[in-house]
């Protein structure tokens, strides 16, 4: 154990937004990304694949007792930095995005309104190019760095790589981000201030209650998963404590907010897929990530 990390058997339902997965799992909290070399070691030591976790607002658990996985988060920086006179900034992606967008308005930068009601950090949001209102994170990345789990070797990625798509991100699985330098544009603090309430006060108006991890499945091209799921009948879809809202039909929820097993979610999801299969022949991608990836093998 090294005390300058925290080390924790944790449930995996509570590090999911949606409280999925009654299994447990090895959890290290490490409070500077520095400290990553180490602790990929320490996994590999004690043969735990490490899993790179930001807010797990993406997330579900697993069930099983010991999925042999290690979950790596970083801890939040104290601060967001301030940005070069150029509008660069470069950050731990342990930062919470919503923070980063917030206090970056304050010192008179931003772009990023539309982003700041997403939940989770800058690393979830990298790697998932989570996005609103037609604004991606690809928009402002310039450059990345991050550790291949498997051995420790350095990942970099600058603007001009590509690999960005509508929720596809140059991100490889394997790889955990430590920083990423985005490029902010010039704004009026108090205008970016309103755009930043005004986008909050929208999504409380627009968000289904209930914990959740957004939106289960991507729009398939030019089309809404949301309106497919609504015609598939999918809304009041039950397993154990998790529900298709009768509010968005591409969007599951807890009920009761209690723990519930991944192995539900997994059965919506399946179920959900199929019937709008069956009725038009679309073949929804999940949005969702899986802590426990063979959980998918199961799902035609
Ligand atoms: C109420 C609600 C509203 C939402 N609205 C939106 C929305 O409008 N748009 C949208 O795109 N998403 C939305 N989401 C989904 C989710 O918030 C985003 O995908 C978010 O960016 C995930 O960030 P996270 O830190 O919680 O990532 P996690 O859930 O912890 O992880 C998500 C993925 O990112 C990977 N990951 C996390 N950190 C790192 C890292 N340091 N290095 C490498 N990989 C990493 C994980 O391995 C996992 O594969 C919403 C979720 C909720 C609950």
């Amino acid at each position: 154990m090294d005390d300058r990390w925290l080390t924790e058997s944790r449930p995996w339902h509570g590090l999911s937004a949606l409280r999925a997965g009654l299994g447990h799992v090895t959890c290290l909290t490490l409070p500077e990304p520095s400290l990553l070399p180490q602790a990929l070691d320490w996994c590999r030591g004690r043969g735990l694949r490490p899993w790179p976790l930001g807010g797990g607002t993406n997330l579900v658990g697993s069930d099983r007792p010991d999925a042999g996985l290690a979950a790596l988060r970083l801890a939040p920086p104290a601060d967001v930095p301030v940005p070069e006179a150029s509008g660069r900034l470069t950050v731990s992606v342990g930062m919470a995005l919503g923070r980063l967008v917030a206090r970056t308005a304050q010192r008179g930068w931003g772009g990023l309104a539309a982003l700041s009601g997403i939940p989770g950090t800058l690393g979830g949001a990298l790697a998932m190019n989570a996005g609103a209102l037609g604004r991606e994170m690809a928009d402002a990345v310039e450059a990345m760095a991050g550790l291949e789990v498997r051995d420790g070797s350095p990942w970099r990625w600058r603007r001009g790589d590509g690999g960005w798509g509508y929720r596809r991100s140059p991100v490889p699985d394997g790889v955990m981000l430590t920083e990423a330098t985005l490029q902010l544009w010039p704004v009026e603090a108090a205008a970016e201030a309103s755009a930043i309430a005004a986008e909050r006060a929208r999504r409380v108006r627009v968000t289904p209650r209930g914990r959740s991890c957004g939106s289960v499945f991507r729009n398939p091209p030019g089309e809404s998963a949301g309106r497919l799921l609504e015609a598939a009948g999918c809304k009041g879809l039950t397993a154990g404590v998790f529900a298709v809202s009768e509010e968005h039909a591409n969007w599951v929820v807890n009920r009761s907010g209690a723990p519930g097993r991944a192995s539900d979610c997994l059965w919506l999801l399946s179920e959900m897929r199929r019937r709008v299969r069956d009725l038009c022949g679309v073949e929804l991608q999940p949005e969702w990530r899986l802590a426990d990836s063979e959980m998918l093998l199961g799902v035609d």
